[in-house]
Order: C-alpha cells, then structure tokens, then sequence
C-alpha cells in the first residue's frame, strides 16, 4: 500500500522541457512527479514559444530566474547553481527527444522521456550508450503499465496459471481521428507530420503502449520475425499511417497481433491485451483499468478487482485507497514516477540490488519500442513482407 511516505531520503531537483499550457501530457507529468513528494519542481523551459513558457513556469509558482527561454539555457543555468536541477522530463513531440535526452544525460541529469524515445534504434542504442557510461537513469512514461492489475497478470503467468502462452492479442485503436482534425489540431498536425512524429504516426503514438505492457507481462517472449501492413485512411497523412495492422511470431511458437489505429470510428481509447494460454487467458481494458479478467477454460470468468487480498503481493504494494474506489491514470503515472525516483536514487548511491528489484519503463523499454516501430516499417514498407526481427 502507498501511504505518500517516501523511500528516499528528499525530493530529487527536477525541471520539465515541454508540457506547457495547452500541451496533452505536461500536467500529468507534473502530477505524478509531484504526487509523493518524490520530485521537487525548481525549473522548466516549458514551451516552444519562449515568452509563453516563461510565463507558465510563473503561474506553477516557480522562481522566474529558473523559467528559461529553452532546454539549452535550462541545462546550462542549472548547471551552474549549486541547488542546480538534478533530473529533467522531456514532454516535447518527438522529433526533439534524442537531441534533448542526450544533452540532458551529458549534462549529467537522469531523464524522464516520452515515447517514442527517438526515430531510429541506432539513436536509441547511442542514449543507451551514453547513459550507461555517465551512470544515469532514463525512465520512459509508458503510463499505463503502472496499473495495478498489470503486475498481477505478469505474476499469473510467471506462476504457469495460464499454461503455455499461445497467442497475444494487442490494439490501441481509438477514433478521434477518423477525419483530418489536424487541421484545426496542432497536435495532431505533428503527430501527422514525418518531420516531428517521425517514420510512423500510430504505430509509435499508440501501438508501443500495449506491446511495453506485453513485454511487461511476458517478459520471456522474444519476437522471431513480423510483418506490418499500414494505411492512411485520411490520405493527406500519407507516408504516415493512421491505421496498422502487425502480426508477430515469438520465438516460443505464440502468436501475436497488433492493432493499431486513430480512425477506429466510435471507440474512445480501445486499448486491450488480451493472452491466451493453453489452460486460460486474461484481458485488460485500458478503459477499464481496475479489472482484469480471468477466464479459466471450462469455468466462469473471473473479474479479478484492484485492492482486492487475493492479488499477488507485488500488485498490492501500488495500491493506494484499498478496493472499490476507482484508481486511474494518474495513479498509474504516480506508481511509476515513484519509482522512476527510487531508481534515481539507487543510482546516485549505486546501490545495485535494489535497481535490479524494481520493474519500470526503463530505457531499454524505450529503445524496444523504437525497435518494434522500425522493424514494423521496414515490413509495411516492403509490401507487408514478414521480416526477420532485428
Ligand atoms: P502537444 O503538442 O500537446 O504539447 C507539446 C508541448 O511541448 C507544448 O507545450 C509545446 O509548446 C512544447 N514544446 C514543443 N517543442 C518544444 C521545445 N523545443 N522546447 C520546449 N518545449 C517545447 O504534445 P503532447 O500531446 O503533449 O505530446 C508530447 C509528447 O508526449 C509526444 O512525444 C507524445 O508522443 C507524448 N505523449 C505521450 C503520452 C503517453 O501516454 N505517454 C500521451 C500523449 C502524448
């Protein structure tokens, strides 16, 4: 159970790039960091228009001395303070992550990263890279992994409950952009746009998050081999998709599927993983994100609720307000910021068990998702060929 008491000795000193007023993801970033006293926020360089962000910083309470212009200032006044800003998030559109999170990681700081982490697997392994050698921490906000009812799954199955693992059944496919809103939507209109988005739309926006929840649940099951068709529907979009199908073969004989799509008319979030075992399967809704299903074959399906005593330990140690309330997102995003500082933290004192205890969107996460998205362009982009997995 949290109780908001902290496992570590203060707050760590963080800034956030991005995520000013108006932005989808910044205030969710602020809430989780801010949630357990965790983060402390001393600094920002919140916004692509200078004045505007500087102006935000000031309404969130902060010192205008640390309200810079950019990142560049950001890192470079802080470095200079003695109370300097000791981690940095970065909720910027993507064309901007690698270039951010490397000079943050030069600059000595642990980073927090929006997905995609970058374009290309060979960005994503220079980070890693660069992280390894200066001993910081990159934790990537695949948010909805921090749901409770998640760890528990992965413990089923870690447990054998679901027998061998046959199939793997993933979508995120919402609706909202079924016509061309990026007209009147700017953030939408990047997301569109190959120049900030990167090689794909849906594939990166919204199909990594089902598959880091797969890989979370599923930590043995390694992909042989895949293949990716895409479309643009709204054909002003076009290189980019905003629909995709993946079909994967994993090394073990299972079977996985990916829908991903932004013109999934009528569905809000549609996000599902759904595995089927030789003995049982689970299925979990993101728009549901306190139950899990327990369907046992030749017995009734069994919801298996949040805060309940009958889920695993591991699960019941993120619980925060015992079951029958609703939990949410921003519960989820708390859990893992929580423990986006604790593996700071462990870091700074090399403390090298407790890193190896704690499961997080870590960066080799991140640097999966780039993998899966290129390998899923370079199939869609052959035709919609099964490729090797590389
Ligand atoms: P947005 O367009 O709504 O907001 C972007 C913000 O970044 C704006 O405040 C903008 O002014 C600022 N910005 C842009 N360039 C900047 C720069 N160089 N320096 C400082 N600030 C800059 O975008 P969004 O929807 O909030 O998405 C931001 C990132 O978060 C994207 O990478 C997106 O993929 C990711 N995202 C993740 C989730 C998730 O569930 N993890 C959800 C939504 C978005």
């Amino acid at each position: 159970m949290i109780y908001g008491t902290r496992q570590t000795k203060r707050p760590l000193r963080w800034a956030m790039v991005g995520g000013g007023r108006g932005s989808q993801i910044g205030y969710i970033h602020r809430c989780a960091a801010l949630r357990d006293r965790y983060f402390e926020l001393v600094a920002g360089a919140f916004d692509i228009d200078a004045e505007r962000g500087r102006a935000f910083g000031i309404e969130l309470g902060l010192d205008p001395s640390r309200c810079y212009a950019d990142w560049r200032t950001l890192f470079a006044g802080e470095a200079k303070r003695p109370d300097g800003i000791e981690a940095v998030s970065i909720a910027t559109p993507n064309n901007t992550h690698y270039e951010i999170t490397k000079a943050a990681l030069e600059s000595g700081l642990h980073v927090v990263c929006e997905k995609p982490l970058c374009f290309t697997v060979a960005e994503a392994e220079d980070l890693e890279r660069i992280a390894a050698e200066r001993g910081r921490i990159v934790g990537v906000t695949y948010g909805y992994s921090g749901h409770q009812v998640i760890e528990h799954a992965r413990e089923l199955v870690a447990a054998g409950e679901l027998g061998e693992i046959r199939l793997v059944n993933l979508q995120f496919a919402h609706g909202f952009h079924n016509e061309a809103v990026e007209l009147q939507n700017p953030a939408t209109r990047w997301r569109v746009d190959p120049k900030f988005a990167g090689p794909s739309y849906v594939l990166g926006d919204i199909g990594t998050h089902p598959l880091y929840i797969s890989e979370v649940i599923l930590p043995e099951l390694r992909i042989k081999r895949l293949l990716c068709a895409r479309q643009s529907f709204v054909k002003t979009r076009a290189p980019l998709e905003d629909n995709a199908m993946t079909l994967m073969e994993y090394d073990n004989g299972a079977f996985g599927t990916v829908w991903s799509s932004a013109i999934n008319a009528g569905s809000m979030h549609g996000q599902k993983v759904r595995i089927v075992g030789a003995k049982a399967s689970i299925e979990w809704w993101d728009e549901q994100p306190n139950q899990l299903r327990l369907e046992v074959q030749g017995e009734p399906v069994r919801i298996l609720e949040r805060g309940m005593g009958y889920l695993h330990a591991k699960a019941l140690a993120d619980d925060r307000i015992g079951a029958g309330h609703p939990e949410g997102l921003f519960e989820a995003w708390a859990n893992l910021y929580d423990r986006f500082a604790i593996a700071m933290d462990a870091r700074n004192e090399n403390d090298e068990g407790r890193l190896a205890n704690l499961r997080y969107p870590d960066l080799h996460a991140g640097v999966e998702g780039v993998r899966w998205v290129e390998n899923c362009v370079r199939s869609a982009d052959l035709g919609g060929v099964w490729v090797d997995y590389v």
